[in-house]
């Protein structure tokens, strides 16, 4: 039998068959050249070439691939083994007995969930706004495991080989069939000889017992950019746990956290500052200054500047993700000498006088003061 006999052809299908065509083609071909009842003589092979044509099929993605490329899986072509049969039509409950065997027999994840690649590590990060607001490179030091550099992750020792394993044949599963009064069930197992990777080690590095990774101390430098907020993560390629005789290493999470500023509260990409302001200043209008991430900033105040008032410093604030940067936000705390000189007293007592400020205000005055209107 040619081994790339067309799928539709297979299934007896025209190429615009609908799923549920395919199915019942399935159903009904299988009955026919089923192995525990066809007298066809090459049962067993076109049982498992009809399983491969429906496999393909039935998957959305592997018939558009099929359909396009002629494969289900034009990156690897289509795999060679692993496809087994079993008795869809045991008597009882056609459907669930579908399901059962497909899922067992069609999953093909085996080898990806035994060849893991390592795991993502995470990590916190403590920064200063300052080292926020600039960007900053910080070294960090952890424990992980990483690629066996005496084998370079392959596992095996020196002269050693990685060699095909000889109880799965590489496919890194196994498939038991099960008699039952249903019929005969496949199910397939992870391989336990080579942990389903496919290969086995001889003889196996004996700096990484042939796992092709070990406990190692690791230092990087988590490089953060400016501008970063409190709890985001910064991702370092690679640096988490390697992969399983050289597969892929998994990455380093760093969550940065910014420690609280002792003057300066950030919201978003504006900071925000108090500041005190002397009345006079606050009355007659004039500049401040007032500390910002680089040094001082020079704040105007304008004339008659109320206590809570806020001034804005343009572009003093951290810096944007896409360029330019936040404003400082001054609120203003409008500061009263608590202590006068004779002079000053009196240069006081004459502003009074000319204000005109009332000994006995209005009750509506009072109201308006009281409220700092
Ligand atoms: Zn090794
Ligand atoms: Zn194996």
């Amino acid at each position: 039998m040619p081994a790339t006999r067309d799928y539709y052809e297979v299934l007896g299908v025209p190429r615009e068959a609908t799923d549920a065509d395919i199915k019942k083609a399935f159903r009904g071909r299988a009955r026919d050249v089923h192995p525990d009842t066809s007298d066809h003589d090459d049962a067993e092979e076109l049982f498992k070439e009809l399983n491969e044509a429906y496999e393909v099929l039935s998957d959305p993605q592997k018939r558009a691939n099929y359909d396009r490329f002629g494969t289900a899986d034009p990156q690897s072509g289509f795999p060679g083994g692993g496809y087994g049969y079993g008795d869809p039509f045991g008597g009882a409950g056609v459907g669930d007995l579908f399901s059962v065997i497909f899922d067992g027999v069609m999953g093909g994840n085996a080898r990806q969930q035994a060849r893991p690649e390592g795991h993502d590590m995470s990590a916190q990060i403590v920064i200063t706004l300052e080292e926020a607001a600039s960007g900053v490179s910080k070294p960090m030091a952890y424990a992980r495991s990483a690629t066996c550099e005496s084998c370079s992750g392959s596992g095996a020792a020196e002269g050693g080989s990685v060699k095909t394993c000889p109880s799965c044949q590489g496919s890194g599963q196994v498939v038991s069939a099960r008699r039952t009064i249903l019929g005969t069930f496949q199910s397939v197992a992870a391989c336990d000889t080579c942990a389903a990777t496919g290969t086995v080690i001889e003889p196996p590095c004996p700096a990484c017992s042939g796992q092709g990774r070990v406990q190692a101390r690791e230092s990087v430098s988590v490089e953060i950019p400016a501008g970063i907020r409190d709890g985001q993560t910064v991702r370092v390629s690679d640096k988490g746990e390697a992969g399983l005789r050289g597969a892929a290493s998994g990455d380093l999470l760093v969550t940065v956290r910014i420690r609280p500023h002792d003057f300066l509260h950030r919201e978003g990409d504006d900071l925000h500052a108090r500041a005190g302001v002397p009345m006079t200043v606050a009355a007659l209008g004039g500049e401040i200054e007032v500390p910002g991430l680089d040094g001082p900033v020079p704040v105007r105040v304008p004339a008659g500047s109320q206590n809570d008032a806020t001034l804005v410093a343009k572009g003093a604030g951290m810096p944007k993700g896409r360029g330019g940067h936040g404003d400082l936000i001054v609120h203003v705390n409008v500061v009263v000498p608590t202590r006068l000189n004779k002079a000053q007293r009196e240069l006081l007592e004459q502003l009074n006088e000319t204000l005109g400020t009332s000994k006995h205000p209005s009750p509506l005055e009072r109201v308006r003061d009281w409220l700092g209107m």
